[in-house]
């Protein structure tokens, strides 16, 4: 345990102190290093970003560099010489820090002006930080132009600032600018685990995400957070400790939300509505939260992973399962109604409403799930080969009930007709299939389970899809299920995946079509109505 008096706040201690150590602006260190490896450096620099991303950091490091007595690799200051530690005590006269929010006046840039004429008294450069640069005022601009234009040698400007668009172009010309990134939930959680693990706190990978998350990108926010969570806690800090601290919902709440709407409860989706509310969430963030965890399947829908999911790798096999049970029509839809919500919730004399109203309409959403199989089953129909004509023989069998619907009774050896789809029944229980696959399997179940039942031949299994995201993950385990196929046949078959015309390439729109329905999307029902029905659209209504 660390005692008050030795304690100091994790940005600070963790703060970078070398290139090498700078998280997550790689190309602006590297282009950094190269400068100074080449000996061109420039008498200018502007970094540009949101705050907390390391630009004072990394200026306090050039200014280091520029001036050290024997920097590592000729690049990386050393942080042990005079000059080094005069200017990491905050001692060194070569080197000012100025907030440009509170140092903004056109007197404060000519007594600057005044100094920056004498040489540095120790290194090379006589380097100037000015920190949201952005914020001085006009006429000291023009006076730190006159000092851009003919620069002294032996001078260095670092200009931070978080609005690059308000520093007048005639500076931002004479700088050599670098844009520092905004940086991402996974970069800042990976970060906190590396100080986590060296201060030996006990915080699992949950927590982390959940501070990252929360600091929106900024490392010093995050770093602050850290620290606000590690002093209440007593014992391993979980992610649920961290929402409790920060006061946000926590992703089980939104998981339990998806769940409802897969199940089609609105009595699940109303609890879960009475709990946001009744432990004092906010409406709107709550609804934003949804409208990202929203995006997060869809994006593992899309494509087929959850790389790009920021997120504990937990909560990513979450929702690799969540992806499955939703088209991406679905999740499209879902997104267009929550977005739609949150604009209008500002409108909303009563949010809670708002919030139960958009509930309601995700659990009625009439899915493209079934719309898809529908047409995936119609295609089928249609690619299938014409009755084969009757046999000469065939009056004097004894007629079947049965045989009217179905030209190849479950029971028929497999030689007389290989191409039916019926054949696959024969030689395999598909439900049972479906309800014993094998662990490496089971993420393809719920697909399985809506696409229609493949056409086994003799050596072929051909699945037809509608959904391209289905016809992805099928792909991806293909060979996978041709082994446990083969295993379960007794026999090597090879899977073939169509893509059902229904998806892969949409039909041109009908002729008939109003100008005012070909102006947005139609959604799937509509597509089925007008392309498989015949409906046709009115125009002028929404
Ligand atoms: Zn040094």
């Amino acid at each position: 345990m660390t005692s008050p008096s030795e304690y100091v706040v994790t940005a600070r201690k963790w703060r970078p102190q070398q290139f090498g150590e700078v998280v997550g602006q790689d190309h602006v260190t590297t282009t950094l290093r190269n400068a100074l490896a080449s000996g061109r450096i420039h008498h200018a620099y502007l970094f540009c970003g949101p705050r907390g991303v390391g630009k004072t950091t990394t200026a306090r490091i050039v200014a280091r560099a520029v001036n050290c007595a024997a920097p590592r690799d000729g690049i990386e200051p050393c942080n042990e010489c005079d000059s080094c530690r005069d200017i990491i005590s905050g001692r060194s006269m070569d080197v000012v820090e100025i907030d440009g929010a509170s140092n903004n006046s056109v007197e404060d840039i000519r007594r600057l002006r005044e100094n920056a004429k004498y040489p540095p008294t120790f290194g090379r450069y006589k380097v100037y930080i000015i920190d949201e640069v952005h914020m001085l005022s006009s006429s000291a601009f023009n006076a730190l132009l006159k000092t851009l234009e003919e620069p002294p040698a032996h001078l260095l400007f670092i200009f931070a600032t978080t609005e690059p668009h308000k520093v007048p172009a005639t500076i931002q010309s004479r700088c050599q600018r670098f844009d520092f990134h905004r940086m991402s939930t996974r970069t800042i959680a990976e970060h906190l685990r590396t100080i986590a693990d060296a201060e030996q706190v006990a915080i699992d990978d949950d927590a982390l995400f959940a501070i990252a998350r929360f600091a929106d990108g900024s490392m010093r926010d995050a770093q602050s957070l850290f620290d606000q969570v590690r002093a209440f806690a007593s014992g391993p800090i979980t992610g649920a400790d961290v929402r409790r601290s920060l006061h946000v919902l926590g992703d089980d709440v939104y998981f339990a939300i998806t769940d409802a709407i897969a199940e089609r409860s609105l009595a699940r989706a109303f609890e879960l509505a009475r709990t946001i509310v009744g432990q004092g969430f906010d409406i709107h963030q709550a609804i934003v939260g949804l409208l990202e965890h929203l995006r997060n399947a869809l994006t593992v829908r899309a494509t087929g992973s959850t790389e790009l999911i920021e997120a504990s790798d937990e909560t990513r096999q979450q929702y690799s399962e969540l992806a499955q049970r939703f088209t991406q029509e679905d999740l499209v839809h879902m997104m267009t109604i929550t977005a739609h919500a949150e604009q209008h919730l500002r409108f909303a004399s009563q949010p809670q409403i708002r919030l139960e109203l958009l509930l309601a309409q995700l659990v009625h959403l009439p899915t493209a799930y079934d719309i898809g199989r529908l047409i995936a089953e119609l295609e089928q129909l249609r690619s299938q080969p014409p009755e084969p004509p009757q046999a000469p023989t065939a009056p004097a069998l004894p007629q079947k009930d049965d045989t009217a619907v179905s030209p190849q009774p479950a029971n028929a050896p497999k030689a007389e007709s290989p191409s039916q789809t019926g054949a696959a029944t024969a030689q395999l229980d598909w439900q049972a299939f479906i309800a014993t696959l094998p662990p490496t399997l089971k993420i393809l179940k719920p697909i399985l389970a809506r696409i229609p039942p493949p056409t086994l031949t003799e050596h072929q299994c051909t699945f037809s899809c509608s959904d391209t995201g289905d016809a992805k993950m099928l792909e991806e385990k293909r060979q996978t299920l041709e082994t446990y196929l083969a295993k379960k046949l007794g026999r090597s078959v090879a899977i073939q995946i169509v893509q059902s015309a229904s998806a892969a390439a949409p039909s041109p729109a009908p002729p008939d079509l109003t100008p005012a329905v070909t102006h947005r999307e139609l959604f799937p029902i509509e597509r089925v109505l007008i392309e498989k029905f015949g409906a046709q659209r009115v125009a002028g209504v929404r």
